[in-house]
């Protein structure tokens, strides 16, 4: 464990680098406009730090790259493949596992074979290509998060919880019969990367054992959740990141994984079940023509090699001290500059409220969206909006969707980015604040019909 010192800095050195290259502020207009003002549409090399997603974007350790070396890229029965499931049998303690591109290649192979036509999901916040899957297989996604996560300014330790009350009502007004299976994420993503306590799992259990359902986790977040488990909750000071994931995972039934988080990798995801053998099977047999055989799944050996290796890591509470309080460093220091943050910090990410930030912006011309166009211009760097042009229209009425949750995401792709990083993104955020009276709101160019947000090209309103 470390000790004050030694927690002032990395916990690892760096071994190889990635020199970035630095644009003007005259090229960064230029560029921006060129992209329609979507920062998607930006080639990487024109950013100087990128905080648009943690997903994928992990630096692998020396022992991954190692373990990339010993790939066995046999068709069946690789010795990576037999890695990865004793790694994942002795951390969660769920025996059937297989291997997926990524975690919405495990979705679309899990979700068909538990969703009947017009069966609800429900789900404390689900992620969008969550929802997508739940409607491909002709369900209906629902989000009972706790009423607190939308309470932004305000602290409360576990912004992720299920609402129980809402819960249980839920399922006794549509009948459980009408409930595909209960899916907890955690962290929970889209509300800021927000913990799920230990007793709200449990109670998550005792509902799905009441009612007869499944509880599946969306689980890419799994370590950062234990150690806010860890950190916040009474009676988990002591135990182990290990014991804590174990014992959370022990009140699922299985779980969907995107590794490309906290499996700390760059491509890959898992489908794991606990012991319902038939479940496994309708898995396996899904698996083979959607995403590959069952003991490569889409993956390269070396790939699943790796991911073995980082699921391990991940359990360093060095490791993850480090990079919760990296994403709490950053988050401080707006905070600080009175700049509206979801709050307390999250998981992977800085949320800030980009209503807040600019008022005078109407939420139809995305003031969160706005924020990010201003910090590629300020300082090249690029952050992400999950607030209204993610959220498209509604679709019979084809109007804008408003969501309540209106953010600009600053998230930290992990053991990438040094603090002298974040100090850069807090004075490009604070400048943009300095000047936010003068900034104006964004309309569309090209709205495409569907995920919007991806290909939109947008202008400044005049
Ligand atoms: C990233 C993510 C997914 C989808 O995983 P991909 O690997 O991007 O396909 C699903 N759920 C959550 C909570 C995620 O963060």
């Amino acid at each position: 464990m470390l000790d004050d010192l030694t927690k002032m800095a990395e916990p690892y050195k760096i071994k190889m680098v990635e020199p970035l290259k630095i644009r003007t502020k005259e090229e960064r207009i230029r560029l921006i406009k060129e992209a329609g003002y979507n920062p998607f549409l930006l080639n990487a090399e024109d950013v100087y730090i990128d905080l648009l997603t943690d997903s994928g974007t992990s630096a692998m350790s020396d022992n991954q790259w190692a373990g990339m070396m010993l790939g066995d890229e046999s068709y069946a029965g690789s010795k990576n493949y037999i890695h990865l499931v004793e790694v994942v049998k002795d951390i969660f303690g769920y025996n059937y596992v297989v291997p997926t591109h990524q975690g919405r290649g495990a979705e679309k192979v899990l979700f068909p074979v538990l969703v009947k036509k017009g069966q609800y999901v429900v789900g404390n916040m689900h992620f969008d290509t969550t929802k997508a899957h739940i409607e491909l297989s002709e369900g209906i996604a629902v989000n009972l998060v706790t009423r607190e996560a939308e309470d932004v300014g305000n602290y409360h330790p576990f912004k992720g919880n299920f609402d129980i009350e809402a819960l249980k009502s839920f399922i006794e007004e549509k009948g459980p019969e009408n409930i595909a299976f209960i899916l907890a994420t955690v962290t929970c993503n889209s509300a800021g990367g927000q913990p799920v306590s230990m007793e709200n799992i449990k109670e998550v259990r005792k509902m799905a054992d009441k009612y007869g359902l499944y509880l599946f986790f969306d689980a890419a977040r799994f370590a950062e959740n234990a150690y806010f488990v860890k950190q916040r909750e009474k009676g988990y000071e002591n135990k182990s990141i290990k014991e804590i994931v174990r014992e959370m995972f022990s009140y699922g039934d299985g779980f969907t994984m995107s590794a490309k988080k906290d499996a700390l990798v760059n491509i890959g995801g898992l489908i794991a079940i606990k012991d319902d053998v038939e479940l496994f099977t309708k898995v396996k047999t899904m698996l083979i023509p959607m995403e590959g055989f069952v003991t490569y799944g889409g993956l390269a050996g070396r790939d699943m090699e790796a991911m073995a290796r980082g699921l391990e890591e991940v359990l360093s509470e060095d490791y993850l001290s480090w990079r919760i309080n990296q994403v709490k460093y950053l988050g401080d220091k707006l905070r600080e500059a009175g700049i509206p943050i979801q709050y307390p910090t999250g998981g992977h990410a800085v949320f800030i409220d980009g209503k807040k930030f600019l008022p005078h912006v109407p939420q139809e011309q995305f003031p969160s969206h706005t924020i990010c166009v201003e910090l590629y211009i300020e300082a090249g760097i690029r952050a992400v909006e999950v607030g209204t042009l993610l959220a498209g229209r509604d679709p019979v009425t084809k109007k804008e969707i408003l969501p309540a949750l209106d953010f600009v995401r600053l998230t930290i792709p992990r053991r990438v980015y040094t603090n002298s990083h974040m100090d850069v993104v807090a004075e490009a955020v604070k400048r943009v604040y300095a000047r936010r009276d003068s900034i104006k709101g964004l309309r569309f160019t090209y709205e495409p019909p569907i995920l919007r947000h991806f290909t939109a090209r947008l202008e400044p309103v005049e």
